[in-house]
């Protein structure tokens, strides 16, 4: 089947080899005579995929199992925002968050159904165009919260921010193993696996079990983090699906050659665009303020006459590119350029930007 570029923000693209191994998969296990789709979640063949994308998730991070701890949950990122406080905050105690786009702010909102926010730096005075670099941290907090990408406005906060030692959480949804980071330095990282990683379905949670050990135990089992932990995320049936794909993309990344590999591509993809949109600055607006916030993963930007905005999306379209329209929130255009997305769909967006810029079609 041809494949399109596919600039979606999520679920989003996936390698090839990734689905056509998973396709097989469908039809059949390990020659178990049964699919991956029908074997039970408490059967050898499953434990092997889902103690294996935990182990593998570890190692490509740096991270041991000695010290962290990986938890599969279905429930989206979005069940993290609640959770998290529901297992680590309460009405006496303070956490921070950094309020630097649409999901930071959801998140927020959950969190002040349990326990005080201190917000530690916000954007939202410029519709989240930027990163704020300032941060207010509010000492003896439960934790400091903040999104790695946001996703709809197009930032990214490169630079981990200092804490000392609060526990540090990261919401790295939408650019989780995109780059080498030092995850050491955080307490918790979870991620919805369908924006980069693998089908929706399934969150990945990845804990310092020493901060595990601090969350309260009198809430419903099932938002336990501790009640996760303690059946290695078999407590109830797992996504066992999502997890399997998610797993077939974690070998794809640590065998082409882990994070520095993936990051060294991603940075080259993302050039391709970015120097794409500023050769013709009359012509095309990025939405971020700081070129040192870019996201290597959601490229948004307008075009400054904005009557031409339909012809722009049509003519993509012509040439197999889809998924261009920006969320309703920033308007213009986002181009998500996940692990899987091809340098080559990079270069024919580029190759497009600069056609339509000197073409200045208007219809
Ligand atoms: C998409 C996204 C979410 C929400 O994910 P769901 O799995 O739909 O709940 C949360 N945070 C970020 C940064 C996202 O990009």
């Amino acid at each position: 089947m041809e494949r399109i570029y596919n600039f979606s923000s999520g679920p989003a693209v996936l390698p090839l080899s990734v689905l056509e191994e998973a396709s097989r998969g469908v039809l059949g296990i390990n020659g178990s005579g049964m699919s991956v789709l029908e074997v039970s979640h408490r059967g050898k063949d499953y434990e092997a995929i889902h103690y294996g994308a935990g182990e593998r998730l570890l190692r490509i991070m740096g991270l041991s199992q000695e010290e962290y701890i990986v938890l599969f949950l279905g429930g989206g990122a979005s069940l993290q925002f609640a959770m998290l406080p529901m297992n680590f905050l309460t009405p006496d105690k303070t956490a921070c968050y950094v309020n630097a786009g649409e999901w930071g702010k959801k998140a927020i909102k959950e969190a002040k159904l349990f326990g005080q926010v201190h917000v530690a730096g916000s954007s939202e005075d410029k519709n989240f165009s930027y990163i704020p670099k300032q941060l207010d941290v509010n000492p003896g907090s439960a934790y400091f919260h903040y999104t790695t990408n946001n996703t709809i406005e197009g930032t990214t906060q490169f630079a981990t921010p200092e804490v000392g030692d609060i526990p540090l959480i990261t919401d790295a949804s939408s650019e989780f193993l995109s780059r080498a980071m030092d995850f050491s330095k955080f307490s918790m990282i979870y991620a919805g696996a369908q924006k980069n990683l693998g089908p929706a379905g399934v969150t990945m949670i990845v804990m310092r079990k020493s901060f595990l050990e601090t969350a309260r135990e009198d809430i419903p089992a099932i938002l336990s983090y501790k009640t996760h932990a303690k059946a290695d995320s078999l407590y109830n049936t797992p996504p066992v699906f999502p997890i399997y794909v998610t797993g077939l993309t974690l070998k794809w990344i640590e065998e082409g050659g882990g994070l520095a590999v993936i990051e060294k591509r991603n940075r080259e993809k993302a050039a391709l665009i970015y120097d794409a949109l500023d050769a013709y600055p009359d012509f095309y607006e990025p939405t971020v303020i700081q070129k040192e916030d870019r996201s290597l993963m959601n490229i948004t930007f307008r075009i400054r006459d904005t009557e031409r905005e339909k012809s722009f999306l049509s003519g993509a379209q012509e040439r197999k590119m889809d998924g261009l329209k920006g969320h309703r929130s920033v308007g213009g255009f986002r181009a998500s350029i996940y692990n899987a997305f091809p340098v080559e769909g990079c270069v024919a967006l580029a190759e497009y930007l600069h056609e339509f810029a000197e073409r200045g079609v208007r219809d």
